[in-house]
């Protein structure tokens, strides 16, 4: 437990916080509704009783484990903020890299299908990029599209959102690009256990089998849904490239490749269904 006493400052709490001195300036913004600059102006602002509480409980959160971005709400992706509750994925950093493809490989007026929107970030991310895209994102949680919803309101996005376990609400639809960041890691990777992923909604994270079953599904019905010469893109775990593209191209599809994210490594593959 780590108390914030009534009275105390900022520039005192930034030299005795155990959290790292981002964290605490991200958890201070939050509790005390500062900006960043404000956080530096007002570093000898003395907190009132009800700051030191607020700030106190954020602390006890944070360093029991849950992520940062639960804790303020909000989660920034692709130059946007993102709501953000338990009940979705938090955006990550490497998941842009899916933003960026889709918005090459979508013609204009492209219809983008998203699967498993969660927030909504990536669908969201694309309306901005693509302004003239017709967008469908669907996901089989009611809570995820709730905030999707929100997501897309906050951002002026031409976003249908639907709810749907994966193909099934589709139909005979059909659209020019698919993408999807499914839930890849396989039940038994020790990730689950540890940081953020604790804390985030285990259906987004893994299929509680071998990591592969989404892929597989959404590989396999694909092409139903792909116009000719439409592409899959996507993002899957470290050690899966290969095998996804092994799927990709049993599933007969063309120029299958994968894409490096920022780290270097393999984060995207895709393929394009024949003409
Ligand atoms: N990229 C996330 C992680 O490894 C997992 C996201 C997902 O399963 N789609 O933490």
């Amino acid at each position: 437990m780590f108390d914030i006493a009534p009275g105390s400052t900022l520039a005192v709490l930034l030299k005795n916080a155990p959290l790292p001195p981002l964290e605490t300036r991200i958890l201070a913004g939050h509790a005390l509704h500062l900006s960043r600059v404000q956080l530096i102006t007002r570093a000898d602002h003395a907190f009132t009783a009800d700051e030191a509480a607020r700030l106190s409980a954020l602390f006890a959160r944070r360093l029991q484990g849950e992520p940062i971005a639960y804790l303020t709400g909000q989660r920034e992706f692709y130059g946007l903020d993102f709501e953000v509750t338990p009940a979705v994925l938090i955006p990550r950093p490497e998941t842009e890299l899916l933003v960026e493809l889709a918005s090459e490989y979508l013609p204009q007026h492209g219809r983008m299908l998203d699967m498993g929107t969660g927030s909504g970030a990536i669908a969201v991310a694309v309306a901005h990029q693509c302004p003239d895209a017709v967008i469908t994102a669907l996901d089989a949680s009611h809570a995820a599209l709730a905030i999707a919803q929100r997501n897309v309101q906050r951002h002026r996005a031409a976003v249908r959102l639907l709810q749907s376990d994966w193909y099934a609400a589709l139909g005979k639809e059909i659209f020019d690009l698919i993408v999807a960041n499914p839930p890849y890691i396989a039940q038994n990777d020790p990730h689950l256990a540890q940081g953020d992923l604790r804390f985030e909604p285990a259906d987004a994270l893994t299929d509680h089998g071998d990591g592969l079953a989404a892929l597989r599904h959404i590989i396999d019905g694909a092409k139903t849904h792909l116009t000719p010469n439409g592409w899959l893109l996507l993002e899957h775990g470290y050690d899966q490239a290969a095998t996804v593209r092994a799927l990709l191209t049993a599933q007969s599809f063309d120029q299958v490749q994968s894409w490096q994210d920022l780290a270097g490594i393999e984060r995207v593959s895709g393929g394009c269904r024949p003409a």
